[in-house]
């Protein structure tokens, strides 16, 4: 039976309706937002919902589709502001005539994209053998930048995960997805390494999880004591990591050996 069609004139008065609501909430949208720069209109959004936005947070619940782009041209203004009060020359200069626009759209869409865009979707197994092995995953490699001077931190990750029979298990390719989705922001190592064993414990609820990362800081290489062999390691345990030292030595011992 074919479907109830409605009178013609009603679908007409239907998509009118719809039109001019949508145009009405873009000027309602436009008028408050004109002249205001993309990133204050953003920042309303995210102050309006008391959210946090540091460094290191995830911002992308307040960036609607398409704003990227017009961020990555706020970022390029900006920047070549700077280029100017460096006092380069780029007009003559014709290696750095695109600079600003280069360095917005690696900032936005490749080295901070973790704040930006929405964390990598994770397909999840449930554990059917009752695996409750140790598994380790790594070295994943990782790039990411200090807060403090924007500096980039080149390093290595190790991920242990002790699964419970009730564990959701994640595909391996998916843990270093998800690990480039929190280093790709500037912080501290401290930090980001807290941040993924939280995710991870979130996600996969493991009766325990490990994260060592060892890591080259250029604030300490390109500038600063200019010291070119040191390196940070920092380590979390949780749960049976934790409390289990024979665990934590069986870990560590096989990350040795690496
Ligand atoms: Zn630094």
């Amino acid at each position: 039976m074919p479907a109830k069609k409605l009178p013609i004139k009603k679908v007409a008065t239907k998509v009118a309706t719809k039109v001019a609501t949508q145009a009405a909430t873009k000027v309602a949208n436009k008028k408050e937002d004109v002249g205001t720069p993309l990133s204050v209109v953003i920042r309303r959004r995210i102050e309006a919902q008391k959210a946090r936005f540091h460094a290191n947070d995830n911002i992308s619940a307040f960036i609607k589709p398409g704003e990227l782009e017009g961020l990555v041209d706020e970022v390029a203004q900006k920047m070549q502001a700077v280029l100017e009060s460096l006092v380069i020359d780029t007009q003559s200069d014709h290696n750095t005539k695109n600079t600003s626009q280069r360095v917005a759209k690696m900032f936005v869409k490749e080295v901070f994209n973790g704040r930006y865009v929405e964390q990598p979707t994770l397909t999840k197994f449930p554990n059917v053998s009752r695996l409750n092995e140790l598994m380790i995953i790594g070295p994943i490699t990782v790039r990411s930048a200090c807060s403090h001077h924007l500096c980039p931190i080149m390093g290595r990750v190790w991920i242990g995960v002790l699964p419970s029979k009730a564990s959701a298990l994640i595909g391996l390719s998916k843990y270093s997805r998800l690990t480039e989705w929190v280093m790709c922001r500037p912080q501290i190592q401290e930090e980001a390494v807290v941040e993924l064993a939280d995710m991870l414990e979130k996600k996969i609820k493991p009766t325990g999880v490990a994260i060592v990362m060892e890591a080259d800081h250029f604030c300490m290489q390109w500038r600063g004591v200019k010291d070119r062999d040191s390196k940070m390691i920092n380590s979390v345990m949780r749960g049976a990591f934790l409390k289990d030292p024979n665990l934590r030595r069986e870990f560590l011992s096989l990350l040795e050996k690496r």
